[in-house]
């Protein structure tokens, strides 16, 4: 059986008394959960006060990008070996607000995704379509291409975590259906299978895009999701701790 993984993207949001804030009353609402895993990324300039904080918590520290390069003349960026050494645990890379404003393409995602991967960081690689994309029937090709480009040459998805972020279901309130989600996570799935084969079963398939306290029980039900990413909802201590442990609410 998969971990579930519920993972808060706070995005450029908090500073590091806020962050504190947020800690100091998320942690015990969350402490005694021991059956999934709960991660928080938070902004490349708090990590460090909220990796102090998290250490011996059962919440996992997260990063929201890295570079691909180890060090070097690469003014404003952050390395794997960094993060590594702060004991950060996943990294997400390719969210569409990297590729749409910092203009990410699929091959920069792929040295970013082995990067990491060198380095044993566990990476969320998110993909997803644009509403024009779905508007005109692409969205399957989208999926299957980012998926190939973005694995190219990754021959072991040991660390390797999937998050289906269909972007305009991102930040926008709306939900993609539950037979929207079955169907791209099915996709997804099968497509890791014809590559990894039976390592394909311990990659983790997260959802994204407006998920909140109200609509997490049906999005968990979803065959083949595995856990979520959440924005907006991960900000507030009360509304993420009730998306975490969303089936112990009744
Ligand atoms: C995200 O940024 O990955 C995300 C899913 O955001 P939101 O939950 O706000 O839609």
């Amino acid at each position: 059986m998969l971990e579930n993984l519920f993972i808060a993207n706070w995005k450029m949001n908090k500073t590091v008394k806020e962050s504190v804030e947020f800690l100091e009353i998320f942690i015990p609402l969350v402490h005694n959960i021991k059956d999934r895993e709960i991660g928080i990324a938070p902004t490349f300039v708090c990590i460090e006060s909220v990796g102090k904080i998290l250490k011996n918590t059962n919440i996992k520290l997260c990063a929201q990008n890295a570079f691909y390069e180890t060090k070097g003349a690469y003014t404003g960026e952050i390395s794997p070996v960094m993060l590594k050494d702060l004991n950060v645990e996943y990294v997400i890379i390719g969210h569409s607000e990297r590729r749409k404003y910092f203009h990410e393409t699929d091959e920069i995602i792929n040295l970013k995704l082995k990067a990491c991967m060198g380095e044993k960081l566990k990476v969320i690689f998110c993909i997803g379509e644009t509403i024009q994309e779905r508007e005109s029937n692409k969205t399957f090709d989208v999926l299957k291409s980012q998926i190939e480009k973005g694995l190219k040459d990754i021959k072991t998805p040991d660390t390797l975590v999937l998050a289906y972020e269909p972007v305009w279901a991102i930040g926008t309130g709306i939900v993609a259906s539950e037979a929207q989600i079955e169907e791209a996570h099915l996709f997804i799935k099968e497509k890791l299978k014809k590559m990894y084969y039976e390592k394909a079963d311990n990659i983790r398939i997260l959802y994204g895009g407006s998920v909140s306290p109200e609509n997490i029980n049906s999005i968990m039900k979803i065959k083949n999701v595995n856990g979520v990413l959440v924005g907006g909802a991960s900000l507030d201590p009360e509304k993420f701790s009730k998306i975490v442990k969303y089936e112990t609410q009744g």
